[in-house]
């Protein structure tokens, strides 16, 4: 069964507290787990100089059960600082907002090419510092309300993307993963669920490797 198909917001609010790991439905109680993981480094929206949303954001009264990759399909720069990164950020929410004619970024979470971790949309951070609730996003018709997306700054139709972005992306996954208690195969990209060649072929073959190199980081955190 296609769990997207599920009624998850009623199951998830009868099972208050509980972290949903896994399609098959294995419940885990979060009191179970060991401490909360070693957060790496992520920038917060007033950290890169958001603007506020253009409309209130839903904050959802649950946890994520799925990362979703994606790519920005921007310029693959080769300027690999953080006020570059920031930039990029920016410059995503400007084109959500007053393009796109979205609330604010559409992501959760930026990754750069220089391997620098944003957050998108407000809130993002704190929810996920919190183990227990979302912020809706707008990345993936369907998928709003359950994955977390992570835009990888970058166009991965026919290049991978740069070793330091990659394997601060693995860091990023297994933090999430961790803090959500979503299992590594539910990291999946835009195009398993949409109609899309997001994140590129390239970025998308990588996937396998992205989960296998989250769950061996999962061993260790
Ligand atoms: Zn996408």
């Amino acid at each position: 069964m296609d769990i997207a198909h599920l009624p998850r917001r009623s199951f998830l609010r009868g099972a208050a507290g509980l972290a949903v790991a896994g399609a098959a439905g294995l419940v885990l109680p979060n009191a179970a787990r060991a401490a909360t993981a070693t957060a790496p480094r992520i920038y917060s929206c007033a950290e890169w100089g958001a603007r506020p949303p253009a409309d209130a954001l839903t904050t959802l009264d649950h946890p994520a059960n799925r990362i979703l990759i994606h790519h920005i399909a921007s310029a693959n720069s080769t300027d690999f600082s953080l006020a570059h990164a920031f930039q990029v950020a920016r410059d995503d929410q400007h084109d959500h907002i007053d393009n796109n004619g979205w609330s604010d970024t559409g992501q959760h979470f930026t990754v750069s090419r220089g391997g620098y971790r944003l957050e998108g949309r407000h809130g993002s951070l704190d929810a996920l510092r919190g183990r227990t609730t979302m912020i809706q996003g707008a990345h993936c018709p369907g998928q709003n309300t359950n994955a977390i997306g992570i835009e990888n700054e970058g166009l991965y139709t026919s290049v991978e993307p740069p070793e330091t972005q990659f394997a601060s992306l693995v860091v990023f996954c297994a933090y999430i993963c961790r803090q959500y208690g979503i299992p590594v195969e539910e990291i999946k990209g835009h195009r398993d669920f949409y109609n899309t060649e997001c994140p590129g072929d390239r970025l998308y073959a990588k996937l396998p490797q992205l989960r296998s190199e989250v769950a061996k980081a999962l061993t260790s955190m």
